[in-house]
């Protein structure tokens, strides 16, 4: 995923190493206006910067390197993505030492999907999630950040969805909500989170949908993680009906 002959290859191979084995460097100058838009809007000055770099994991190594280090705080994953977005940032930046990280903890909106499918990551899914041919569902953005240093943009390759010719769709069976549809844009949000805020329900700490589709099924998470996530993520939404 990235270019192996780069200056700061050993940066990006360390990065891979701890599990952040994604890796896309853009030129803002090169971006559709509509991701610069969603960048300007918390007045975030872009003149001041040529990159965006973004990175995620895909796969479970970045899980057992995560479970390596034992970081005992509320938001363990944001906090070792940023420990290791840090060090490369100081890595690669020599006596420049401007750049911005945008994602994760930040208030400047970073259009991720929209960034990932320009990066060749992945493409939208009917779960909701991009999927990607190599990973599947099992991949993950982690961290953006903006830069004057002149790191060499990644060559960005595009691949078809691998849900194009998944002809028997096991996401849409497994989902016992109904949520999950066709396309990413008729996903029911709704039917999910009334299904997973259900007492006893089968998708409190995981995703059925997500655990059926046959796609990079050695890229899964490991079951702690996946209960981590989902744990986490049906916290969110109570604490989000809580503030209502
Ligand atoms: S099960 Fe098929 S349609 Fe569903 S996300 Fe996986 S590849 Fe796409
Ligand atoms: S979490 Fe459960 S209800 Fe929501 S999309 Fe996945 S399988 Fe369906």
């Amino acid at each position: 995923m990235h270019e192996p002959s780069s200056p700061h290859s050993s940066a990006v191979d360390n990065l891979a190493e701890q599990g952040l084995n994604l890796y896309a460097v853009f030129e803002l100058s090169q971006l559709p206006d509509s991701i610069i838009d969603d960048l300007k809007q918390s007045d975030t000055d872009l003149d001041k910067y040529s990159r965006l770099v973004l990175l995620g994991n895909g796969g479970q190594r970045f899980w057992d390197e995560l479970e390596k280090v034992q970081i005992d705080v509320p938001h363990p994953v944001d906090t070792f993505s940023l420990r290791l977005t840090e060090a490369f940032i100081k890595t690669v930046s020599a006596a420049d030492d401007s750049s911005l990280i945008v994602y994760p903890q930040s208030d400047v909106m970073v259009p991720l999907q929209q960034l990932g499918n320009l990066a060749g990551w992945g493409t939208p899914s009917p779960i909701g999630n991009s999927i990607s041919p190599e990973f599947g569902l099992w991949f993950a953005f982690r961290a953006a950040f903006l830069t004057s240093v002149e790191l060499t943009p990644t060559k960005n390759e595009q691949r078809p969805s691998p849900c194009l010719t998944c002809v028997d769709k096991p996401c849409q069976t497994a989902c016992p909500a109904g949520a999950v549809q066709a396309s990413s844009s008729t996903f029911k949000l709704q039917n999910c989170i009334t299904h997973r805020l259900s007492v006893g329900s089968s998708c409190a700490a995981t995703c059925l949908a997500r655990m059926a589709c046959p796609v990079g099924v050695e890229h899964r998470y490991p079951p702690q993680a996946v209960r981590y996530l989902y744990s986490t993520s049906l916290q969110s939404i109570h604490n989000w009906l809580a503030e209502k």
